[in-house]
C-alpha cells in the first residue's frame, strides 16, 4: 500500500498541554486497573467509584447514577453431543487457564454464557446454519434441510449475536450454540504458521465469545424499561418479545471441530450452500446436517436479577450553559479481562481527565460543559447508556452538541472513526495533529486512510452512542482496531482480552493507547472551545445525497417501482439550508459577533433532532433516527433511510411509500432548523 504522506499540523499552546500530559506509562496503569478485578454489568460498584475519584482529582465534579435494572447471571449449563453409535464428546465450556496470564486463574470466574440468554433445556438433532441471518436459514429452506425441533449450530460474525438466536427461534429451531471461527482472524492463524496466545499471536483455541443475546435491533437497555429509566419503582414491561425464548451457548473453536465434523457428509457441503461466509477455516466441508443419529443436548440455567448498575458522571461546566459535550466509554466486561473491550477506552478517559486538569490549572475553562461518562452494563445491551440518556433526555436534547465515543480504544495498530457526517471534517483534521507509532512520523491521518480509504463508517449500532444518535444529537464512535496482520484480539473472552494480552501482543507500551487518547482528546478539546461550533453541514447533503443513489440502487434491483421525489426535493432543501448557516458562520465570524455565533451555535446543536420521527422506524419505537440505524437483521451494520430501505428489500411498497413521506418530513425540519 503506498502510504501518504501529510504534515504533521503543529500544536497550540492548549493543545500541546493536552496532548504532553498523555504518559503511556500510566495509560498501561490504568488498564492495569481496570483487568484486574472481575466487572461484569452490576458487580462491581468499587470500580465505578475509582473511576469518579479520578475524575474528580483532575478537576471534574463526579457522582455516580444508578439504576436498577434487569440482568441475568449464569448458574448451570453443559453440552454433549451423542454420537449415532452412542459414544459422547462432552463440552468442556471453559477457556483454559494459563501459567503465563495471572487473570486467567482468577478465583470465582464464570463459566461460558450469553448475557440475557433463556433458561433451558434442549436435546435433538442440530444444523449448521452458517452466519445465522434470515438468508442463511432461507438457503437451508430452499435446500430442504429440516429446522424445525432442531438445535442451530450458528458461526459467530457479522450481524450481532443475539439476532442469530432470534432467527434461530423464528424457524422453530429450539437451542442455539454460537462458536468462533478462525477463518474470521485475519492472516494470523495457527494455519498459516503463527502459535497461539500465550506462545504467539495466533488465537487461543479455547477463547470464548461470551455477549448479549438481546435482540440489538429492536431496542437497547434495560428490556424491562423500554423508554424510561429503570429506578427501584419503575413498571416493568414484558420482555418476551425482546430476548430469546430458546436456551444459546458460545463456544470455542476447539469444542466446535467435533460438532461440525460429526455433519460430514449429512445435508449439503459447505460449498454448495449459496451464502457468503457460509465455510470458515476449521478443516471441516461445514456440512448443513442434520447426521441422522447426532444429537446435541444442552442446558443453561440463568438467574434474574434487578440489580443496581453504576455509571460514573464527571462534569466540567462550561462558561455557556446551555451547550454540552458528552463523552462516553462503558466500564463493564465479560467477567475479568476488558483490557481492550472497553477498558483501553476506560485507561484512555482516566488520562484525558488528567490532560484537562492540567488544563484548568492553566486557568482554562471551556466553553461548553464538558460531561465524562463511564457506562455500566453496555454489554448486555447498552443498558447503563440508555438508562442514563432516559432519564436526562430532556436535558440532553436541549443542550448536547455531541456525543463522543470511545468503546474498544485499542485492539489492534487500525484506526477507524464512524460518525454522523457534519462532524467529519473535524475529526479528520485533527487526525492530522496526532503521531501513529506504527511508522516513524506518520500522522495519525495518513494510517488511518491507508487503513478507511478515507472513508468516515457510518453508524449502525453494537455501543453506547445508540441512545444519543436516535435523539437526535451528533455523534462519533473512534478506536483502533485489529487490522489483518495484527495479533488476534479475543473479541469478549474473560481469560484472555486481558492485560497479559495487551501488553504483550495488543499494545506493548501502550503507545497507541496514547495517540487516540490525545486524538479523543484534541476533537474534544476544539468541540468544546471553539466559538463555533466546527461543523461541516454540506457534508450532510453529500451523505444524504449518496444515501440517495444507494436507495435508488435498492428499489432497482426490485421489479417496482417507488416514487422517490418527496424524498430528492427534501435533500434539495436541506442542501440549501446548509449552504445557508455555512455562509452565517463565515459573517458571525468575519464580524465576531457573538448573538450571531450563538444563533449558529444553536442551529449546530439542534438540527439533528428533526431527522427523529416520534414514534420510531416500523416495529421499533426506540430507532427514531429517519437517516441511518442498525440493520433489523444485521444489528450492528447500518441502514440507510432504514423506513424506506427495509420496506422496500421487504416488498412492502405501501410502508416505502408511507416512509419517503415519514424520511422527507425528518430531513425538511432538520433543513428548517439550518434555514437563515
Ligand atoms: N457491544 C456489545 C456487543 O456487541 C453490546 C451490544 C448490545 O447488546 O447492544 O455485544
Ligand atoms: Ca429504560
Ligand atoms: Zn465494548
Ligand atoms: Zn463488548
Amino acid at each position: 500500500v503506498k502510504r501518504q504522506s501529510t504534515p504533521l499540523v503543529p500544536l497550540t499552546t492548549d493543545e500541546a498541554i493536552l496532548a504532553n500530559s498523555f504518559d503511556n506509562n500510566t495509560l498501561n496503569d490504568w488498564n492495569y486497573y481496570y483487568t484486574h478485578g472481575a466487572h461484569l454489568a452490576g458487580t462491581n460498584r468499587t470500580m465505578a467509584q475509582w473511576t469518579a475519584d479520578r475524575w474528580s482529582e483532575n478537576g471534574f465534579q463526579a457522582r455516580l447514577d444508578e439504576y436498577q435494572t434487569f440482568l441475568n447471571y449464569p448458574v448451570s449449563h453443559s453440552l454433549s453431543l451423542t454420537y449415532p453409535n452412542g459414544s459422547v464428546f462432552k463440552a468442556s465450556l471453559e477457556e483454559a487457564v494459563l501459567a503465563e496470564d495471572e487473570t486467567t486463574s482468577y478465583p470465582n470466574r464464570i463459566p461460558t454464557f450469553n448475557g440475557y440468554s433463556f433458561t433451558g433445556n434442549a436435546t435433538a438433532e442440530y444444523v449448521y446454519v452458517g452466519r445465522g441471518q434470515v438468508a442463511d436459514f432461507e438457503a437451508l429452506v430452499s435446500l430442504n434441510v429440516p429446522l424445525e425441533g432442531k438445535i442451530a449450530l450458528a458461526k459467530y460474525g457479522g450481524p450481532f449475536r443475539g439476532l442469530k438466536v432470534k432467527n434461530a427461534a423464528l424457524y422453530k429451531m429450539i437451542g442455539c450454540v454460537l462458536f468462533t471461527d478462525p477463518g474470521d482472524d485475519g492472516n494470523i492463524t495457527v494455519a498459516n504458521g503463527y502459535a497461539a496466545y500465550p506462545d504467539g499471536p495466533a488465537r487461543n483455541p479455547t477463547s470464548v465469545q461470551r455477549g448479549s443475546v438481546q435482540f440489538l435491533s429492536t431496542y437497547p437497555g434495560d428490556p424491562t424499561t423500554p423508554g424510561y429509566p429503570s429506578k427501584q419503582d419503575s413498571p416493568r414491561a414484558d420482555i418476551s418479545s425482546v430476548v430469546p425464548s430458546i436456551p444459546s451457548l458460545p463456544i470455542s473453536y476447539v469444542e466446535a471441530i467435533p460438532l461440525l465434523r460429526a455433519l460430514d457428509g449429512f445435508g449439503t457441503p459447505g460449498s454448495q450452500v449459496n451464502r457468503t461466509n457460509w465455510v470458515g477455516a476449521l478443516n471441516v466441508s461445514y456440512s448443513t446436517g442434520p447426521a441422522p443419529g447426532a444429537m446435541l443436548s444442552m442446558s443453561n440455567v440463568m438467574r434474574d436479577a434487578i440489580t443496581p448498575i453504576w455509571d460514573a458522571v464527571g462534569i466540567i461546566n462550561g462558561t455557556t450553559q446551555d451547550e454540552v459535550l458528552v463523552l462516553g466509554n462503558h466500564r463493564d466486561a465479560w467477567i475479568v479481562g476488558g483490557a481492550a473491550d472497553p477498558n483501553s477506552g476506560s485507561a484512555i478517559m482516566v488520562e484525558l481527565s488528567k490532560a484537562f486538569g492540567k488544563l484548568l490549572a492553566t486557568g482554562w475553562k471551556p466553553r461548553r460543559t464538558i460531561v465524562l461518562c463511564s457506562w455500566d452494563a453496555e454489554e448486555y445491551g447498552l443498558v447503563g447508556s440508555t438508562e442514563w440518556v432516559e432519564e436526562h433526555i430532556n436535558w440532553l436534547t436541549e443542550s448536547t452538541i455531541a456525543y463522543l465515543n470511545i468503546d474498544v480504544g485499542v485492539s489492534g495498530k487500525s484506526p477507524g472513526i464512524s460518525s454522523t457526517p457534519e462532524i467529519r471534517t473535524i475529526a479528520t483534521n485533527i487526525m492530522k495533529k496526532v503521531l501513529w507509532p506504527t511508522m516513524p512520523n506518520e500522522t495519525l491521518y495518513d494510517a488511518w486512510f491507508a487503513e478507511s480509504d478515507g472513508e468516515v463508517g457510518t453508524l449502525g449500532s453494537g455501543s453506547d452512542y445508540t441512545s444519543f444518535l436516535h435523539n437526535g444529537i451528533s455523534s462519533i464512535d473512534m478506536g483502533a482496531d485489529q487490522g489483518v496482520d495484527d495479533p488476534v484480539y479475543h473479541y469478549h473472552s474473560s481469560n484472555y482480552d486481558s492485560y497479559h494480552w495487551m501488553s504483550t501482543y495488543g499494545d506493548p507500551g501502550y503507545q497507541y493507547h496514547k495517540a487516540m487518547g490525545q486524538y479523543l482528546s484534541l476533537l474534544a478539546y476544539h468541540l468544546a472551545t471553539d466559538e463555533v461550533i466546527p461543523y461541516d453541514l454540506p457534508a450532510y447533503t453529500i451523505a444524504l445525497q449518496s444515501y440517495y443513489d444507494e436507495l435508488l440502487a435498492t428499489i432497482n434491483s426490485t421489479s417496482k417501482t417507488l416514487d422517490t421525489s418527496e424524498l430528492a426535493a427534501a435533500i434539495s432543501q436541506f442542501a440549501t439550508s446548509a449552504n445557508e448557516v455555512m455562509a452565517l458562520m463565515d459573517q458571525a465570524v468575519s464580524t465576531n459577533d457573538a448573538a450571531l455565533k450563538t444563533v449558529v451555535n444553536h442551529k449546530f446543536r439542534d438540527f439533528q433532532r428533526g431527522f427523529t420521527s416520534a414514534g420510531g422506524l416500523p416495529d421499533r419505537e426506540f430507532f427514531k433516527h429517519v437517516v441511518n440505524a442498525p440493520g433489523i437483521d444485521t444489528g450492528y451494520a447500518p441502514t440507510t433511510f432504514p423506513g424506506i430501505t427495509e420496506a422496500v428489500e421487504a416488498g412492502n411498497f405501501e410502508l416505502a411509500a408511507e416512509w419517503v413521506g415519514r424520511t422527507s418530513l425528518g430531513i425538511r425540519r432538520a433543513a428548517d432548523i439550518l434555514k437563515t
